[in-house]
C-alpha cells in the first residue's frame, strides 16, 4: 500500500460543481492515496460538513475550504478561503448564505426573463443541472436541449452574454471584500488558478496584497512549470503561503485527477499544508 501522502487542497463536490458525493470524494482520497484533503466548494461549507465525519474514519486529514467568485473591476477574480484553526465562522457562514440567496434569487430573475423572451424555462429545470451553483451555463444547456439555440456559444452570445437581451445581473462580493471576510474570520485567502487572472498577475499583486491577500495557488492542474515557478517566486516575493490542489470536479472534468492533476502534472509538497496552519 502506497500510503495516504499526497496533498490535495482544492476540490469539489456536488454541493457545488463536481460530480462526487462528499462520500464519494473520500473514498477516492482514499483510493489515490491523498492523506490530506480541503473541500472548497463555491460558496458553500455543506460538502465539508458532511464529509468531515468521513474523512475522520477513513484517516483523511480534511481542511475545511470555500471558494469565492468576486469582482475586481472588470475582472472576475475566484478566491480560495481556508480555515484550518478554530475560528468563528458564524459571521462568514451568514455571509455566504447571503450569497447564495443572491445567486438563487438571480436564477429566478433570468428563468423569468427568458420566458419572458417566449422560451419555456423554469428555475427548478437549471437547478436540477446546477444544484449549489447553477448559472448561466445550465440555463445554455437547456436552451440547447430545448432547440432554442443551435449551441451553448449561441446562448451566451444571443441571450445570456451580459451585453445580450437576456441578460440578468447578479451582485457579487468585491475582491477586498471576499478577502476581508475570510481573513477576519480566521481564514487564509489564496488567490485561485493565477493563470486564469486577466492581465499581469504580477503587477496586479501589491495591490490584491494590500487588500490583505495572504497566499496564491502556485500548485495547480492547469499550471505549467514555468507557472509554479513564477508563482513560487511571486509568493516568495510578497511573503504569501503557498497553497495547491488539482481543483478535482470528478466526472465533470474527467482528465483531472485528485491528487495528482493532469497526468501527473501535480506534486504538492507536505510544507503547503504545514505552512497553511502557521
Ligand atoms: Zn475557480
Ligand atoms: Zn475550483
Amino acid at each position: 500500500m502506497a500510503g495516504l501522502s499526497l496533498i490535495d487542497l482544492h476540490t469539489h463536490t456536488n454541493e457545488s460543481d463536481g460530480s462526487f458525493s462528499p462520500a464519494e470524494l473520500i473514498e477516492e482520497a482514499v483510493r489515490t492515496g491523498v492523506g490530506a484533503l480541503a473541500i472548497t466548494d463555491h460558496d458553500t461549507f455543506a460538502g465539508y460538513d458532511e464529509a468531515l465525519p468521513l474523512a475522520c474514519q477513513a484517516g483523511v486529514e480534511l481542511v475545511r475550504g470555500i471558494e469565492l467568485s468576486t469582482k475586481l473591476l472588470d475582472r472576475s477574480v475566484h478566491l480560495l478561503g481556508y480555515f484550518p484553526g478554530h475560528g468563528d465562522l458564524e459571521d462568514f457562514r451568514a455571509w455566504v448564505l447571503d450569497l447564495q440567496t443572491s445567486r438563487r434569487e438571480r436564477n429566478v430573475r433570468l428563468a423569468a426573463r427568458l420566458r419572458e423572451l417566449g422560451m419555456d424555462i423554469r428555475v427548478e429545470e437549471a437547478e436540477a443541472l446546477g444544484r449549489g451553483m447553477t448559472g448561466r451555463p445550465h440555463f445554455a444547456r437547456i436552451m440547447v436541449q430545448k432547440g432554442y439555440v443551435a449551441s451553448i456559444r449561441q446562448a451566451f452570445d444571443d441571450c445570456l452574454d451580459e451585453s445580450a437581451k437576456g441578460y440578468v445581473y447578479r451582485r457579487e462580493p468585491h475582491f477586498t471584500e471576499g478577502v476581508r471576510r475570510i481573513r477576519a474570520a480566521g481564514g487564509v485567502a489564496s488567490l485561485a488558478h493565477p493563470t486564469r487572472l486577466v492581465g499581469d498577475v504580477a503587477a496586479l499583486l501589491p495591490d490584491l496584497c494590500a487588500a490583505g491577500l495572504n497566499a496564491i495557488e502556485a500548485y495547480h492542474s492547469d499550471h505549467t512549470l514555468a507557472d509554479t515557478d513564477l508563482y513560487l517566486g511571486l509568493a516568495h516575493r510578497h511573503a504569501l503561503k503557498v497553497t495547491g490542489g488539482s481543483d478535482f470536479h470528478g466526472a465533470f472534468k474527467p482528465e483531472v485527477m485528485l491528487g495528482t492533476g493532469r497526468q501527473g502534472n501535480l506534486s504538492i509538497p507536505r510544507e503547503v499544508l504545514e505552512q497553511l496552519a502557521l
